[in-house]
């Protein structure tokens, strides 16, 4: 959970190179300041480090395994490694990040929590941890997502929150990000408000990276374990918000042999208008409290984004990712829907592992490379496809 990079760190008022920072309305301020001043020291003590290391190991099921794959590694003439991601509980990455929020919360005095959720997935692990801690907790939905999504808003009723749709403006995540917002600016004292990805002002991105950087630290050692080496030649992941590459890349990140590679969802192609890829499609601004990179019209106006997975539909990228993509140190590959949901059948073919939509955008990236046969290339296995089999039956070509 330490900052390993030198280079890429945030820096003192919260930036990566040009982009992060905390763009909030002064309403806000007190609460982001009182996590920024305290972030750092809450998760570098003993108990804090003790409760999140048992957490992840007796009740996330970490560490997740690092997997060779090898009929996928004999399709591509390579190495190929899954870092299995979708073996947490709950079926993802996600809950790594929710899991260390929480007890931050618990920390800072807080007993409600709140979320903004678009696919509701994010909604789903906040709602765990809060049942699991006994924290009351509210999520805020746009209210075409709850109808789109309702598997997740049942579930996240199950577990015991309170799921409250957003009914202005489009009715999907932004709406329901500005009232967090605003339930956070009325209810100061009491609540902490659990941001699912590396977006959002200053200290959410480098709070949530230090939470997913878990898998680059298992990934080191596992690798060293069975290559004999800790540094992998390609690390392959999928960037919605970017919660799950920064975890896989973190600890690669001062390590230029070490290529790092972000697949975003291209929907029906860049040159559609349905698209969510944000560094082929995107520019500068402003977005949920950053500077980052975003789709946007000349005038400012958020751009709709759309990808046939729910988790990789975001009009931007958290802000290191912005910086990842700049300075060239991340490679950027748009992946459209038809190649993700291809690459998806693959792996479940050749591997038995039906992967989530999002996860099977990163192992498209395979089609849109060559790599040498000795060559050690790990795949970030964000999640699992049992969310999404209502998608792969729609597509149904398989
Ligand atoms: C939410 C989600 C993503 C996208 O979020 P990131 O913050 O970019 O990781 C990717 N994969 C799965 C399985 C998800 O649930």
């Amino acid at each position: 959970m330490t900052q390993a990079s030198e280079k890429f760190a945030v820096d003192d008022r919260g930036y990566y190179g040009k982009f992060g920072g905390s763009y909030i309305p002064e309403m806000l301020y007190p609460n982001v300041e009182e996590l920024r001043e305290r972030y750092l020291q809450i998760m570098s003590t003993p108990d804090f480090k003790n409760q999140f290391d048992q957490l992840l190991k007796d009740y996330v099921g970490r560490p997740t395994p690092l997997y060779y794959a090898g009929r996928l590694s004999e399709k591509y003439g390579t190495k190929i490694y899954l870092k299995r991601e979708d073996l947490c509980h709950t079926g993802a990455h996600k809950v790594n990040n929710t899991i260390g929020q929480i007890l931050v919360a618990k920390a800072l005095g807080k007993n409600k929590i709140i979320a903004e959720t678009g696919a509701g997935q994010h909604g789903v692990a906040t709602a765990t941890v809060c049942a699991l801690m006994g924290l009351e907790c509210i999520v805020y939905m746009g209210q075409l997502d709850t109808e789109r999504q309702k598997p997740n808003v049942e579930r996240m009723k199950i577990l015991g929150a309170e799921v409250r749709p957003a009914l202005s403006g489009s009715q999907t995540l932004k709406d329901a990000t500005n009232e967090a917002m605003r339930h956070w600016i009325n209810n100061p004292v009491d609540t902490h408000y659990i941001i699912g990805s590396v977006v959002g002002p200053h200290p959410y991105p480098d709070m949530v990276a230090r939470f997913q950087s878990v898998i680059s630290a298992e990934i080191k050692t596992q690798l060293m374990a069975q290559e004999g080496r800790s540094n992998p030649d390609v690390v392959i992941a999928c960037v919605g918000g970017g919660s799950n590459a920064i975890g896989a890349f973190y600890h690669f990140l001062d390590h230029s042999s070490v290529r790092l590679v972000a697949t975003e969802a291209a929907g029906l192609g860049n040159d559609s208008g349905k698209s969510a890829a944000t560094t082929a499609l995107g520019n500068e601004g402003i977005l949920h409290g950053s500077k980052t990179l975003l789709m946007q019209t000349p005038d400012g106006q958020i751009v709709e984004p759309y990808s046939i997975s729910a988790g990789l539909d975001y009009p931007g990228i958290g802000p290191i990712h912005a910086h990842l993509f700049d300075s060239g140190r991340g490679e950027f590959v748009s992946v459209t829907d038809e190649e993700a949901m291809q690459a998806g059948i693959l792996l479940s073919r050749s591997e038995g592992i039906i992967p989530a939509i999002e996860t099977a955008h990163a192992l498209a990236a395979l089609e849109h490379m060559s790599f040498a046969s000795d060559e050690v290339v790990v795949i970030n296995l964000s999640g699992r496809g049992d969310k999404d089999l209502d998608t792969y039956i729609k597509w149904g070509k398989y």
